[in-house]
């Protein structure tokens, strides 16, 4: 079996450096060279996970395929690798205590006393351990979540600290920090990541590479006088300054060489010269179109664009490999009414309702719906996006007065998008929903099934309410079809406007699973069908 190297990513001065990109970066670096990788996050928050947070709290909820309410950073890590993530690729305080609290109640500990270390320490080394113990990976490369310095991080220092000592040379920790600049001094300042650094060691933790955030070139002598103050050799100090895109990211590290040093000081042999041919062709693509493509993306969370995340970085893929260049508008579903649909609307050449929760902002997306429905705008409608392409149908094409979600209006005269079946008895919030991939059989000839070039598909899902199969023919003998079939349950996945330029709702997530080097076809068809109804209104 082969010997997996675990490295550690942790953050010091502040937070949204980019662990995340970072720790992508350089598995997208690691796999480029032939390596086996995976990523793993831990958020040292109680929530047992972030299905319960409000997006605007931390932004995007992620769903892995084995069904996890994940951290978005877990999205970065698909996007980058390509490589699926699941449960254990990311875990919180609160599954940890909780995990532990559970043995303690079995008797697991034969009495003795459960404290902080080590079997909380314990628990979280053996999560780390877990995912390369069946020898599966060349690289287990795990992101500390928060700030070196935070209370609520100690336990993963310690828990980690302790790993190394273990490990040896098959640990390497990689120490993410802010140069920041003085505007009025004019001058950049290393002192933040002299104090971060002293904070980590004061853990026990010794940096092995150093990546330096900053938004100005940083002088080698500073570089030097670093790795000096921090004892880190000085070509293991990197910079990572702004970037145009992060996936422009792997490749500034690369050319500093991240990827080599890691090899190095891992003493891992094998792998071979990296191959990044296809990213670079996307980065090509990504920064040199020169037409743009519109699309409004209709939410209730437009203020925090992270809310989103997975959805704008899909459309961009998928606008890159067609040769465009997004051009995405946020539209508040709350302002959105009929009185202002045209304006807002009106040069869109392509409309994404997005996903979503509860009543606020609802009433918008209908008005973007009926909109895009009567102008013939190419429209993807995503999860709650596509219950409101049913609700929209059913009352202005149907006719049918006051239909709604009963997850809206539990005592609508039309409920035409009902509460699952399987959760009706269910009253607690977390981790209940309809999670993860489940199979889609599409329709012969539907636009998604040309889209995919494939009957069966499969695809995330994240959803309490469904389509209410009652209405069923009422809908398709009107032109709204059910396109795409679960075909254990029978649960639709998929609607689609007869006759329609690109008029697609999906019960299940797209996003989830479009990746830069393999975007979701049903996205590359949407934006294909934007750019072709773009270029008839010239
Ligand atoms: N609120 C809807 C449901 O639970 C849609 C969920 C979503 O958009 N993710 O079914």
């Amino acid at each position: 079996m082969k010997d997996t190297k675990y490295i550690f990513v942790t953050g010091g001065v502040v937070s949204s450096l980019g662990k995340g990109i970072i720790s992508s970066s350089l598995a997208r670096l690691l796999l480029s060279r032939g390596y086996s990788v995976t990523v793993q996050k831990f958020d040292p928050y109680i929530n047992i996970d972030p299905g319960t947070l409000n997006p605007y709290e931390h932004g995007e909820c992620y769903v892995t395929s084995d069904g996890h309410e994940a951290d978005l950073d877990l999205g970065h890590y698909e996007r980058f690798t390509n490589i699926k993530t699941s449960r254990a690729n990311n875990l919180t305080t609160g599954r940890i205590y909780r995990d532990v609290i559970e043995k303690e109640r079995r008797g697991d500990y034969l009495g003795k006393t459960v404290q902080i270390v080590p079997h909380i320490t314990d628990e979280i080394k053996r999560n780390v351990k877990k995912l390369g113990e069946n020898g599966n990976y060349d690289f287990v490369i795990t992101e500390i979540g928060g700030t070196v310095g935070d209370i609520e991080s100690t336990p993963y220092l310690e828990a980690v600290r302790q790993l190394k000592w273990e490990l040896g040379k098959n640990a390497l920790f990689i120490h993410l920090t802010y140069v920041p600049y003085i505007k009025a001094a004019k001058e950049l300042k290393t002192k933040p990541t002299q104090h971060s650094v002293k904070m980590l060691q004061q853990t026990g933790i010794q940096p092995d590479v150093l990546v330096l955030r900053t938004e100005k070139e940083l002088p080698p002598q500073m570089c030097r006088k670093v790795a000096q103050f921090c004892n880190v050799s000085p070509e293991a100090v990197f910079q990572s300054l702004d970037a145009k895109s992060i996936y422009e990211v792997p490749l500034m590290m690369a050319a500093q060489g991240l990827d080599q040093i890691v090899l190095e000081k891992t003493e891992t042999e094998g792998g071979h010269e990296p191959d990044l041919k296809d990213w670079n062709i996307f980065l090509d693509k990504l920064h040199n179109a020169t037409k743009e493509i519109n699309i409004a993306l209709v939410g209730k969370y437009v203020e925090l664009q992270d809310a989103y995340k997975s959805i704008s970085e899909s459309l961009s893929h998928a606008a890159a490999w067609n040769d465009h260049k997004l051009n995405l508008t946020y539209i508040h579903s709350e302002k959105l009414t009929e009185a202002d649909v045209a304006t807002k609307l009106g040069n869109m050449d392509g409309v994404i309702v997005a996903p979503g929760f509860g009543k606020r902002g609802i009433e918008g997306k209908l008005v973007a719906l009926k909109w895009c429905r009567e102008h013939d705008v190419p429209t993807l409608g995503i999860c709650l996006g596509m219950q409101c392409m049913v609700i929209e149908f059913a009352r202005n094409v149907l006719g049918y007065k006051g239909a709604n979600s009963v997850e809206m209006d539990p005592s609508t005269p039309y409920p035409v998008i009902d509460i699952m079946e399987e959760q009706k008895n269910i009253s607690d919030k977390g981790g209940t929903m309809r999670l993860g991939a489940y199979d889609c059989e599409l329709m012969e000839n539907s636009i998604p099934a040309k889209a995919y070039g494939k009957k069966k598909v499969s695809e995330r899902h994240r959803h309490r309410y469904e389509f209410n199969e009652k209405y069923r023919q009422d809908f398709e003998e009107n032109g709204l079809k059910c396109v795409g079939v679960n075909p254990g349950t029978k649960l639709v996945e998929v609607v689609e406007g007869e006759g329609k330029r690109w008029f697609v709702g999906t019960q299940y997530h797209p996003e989830y699973q479009s990746t830069v080097l393999n975007p979701n076809p049903l996205f590359m068809s949407f934006i294909q069908a934007a750019i072709a109804y773009s270029e008839e209104k010239k």
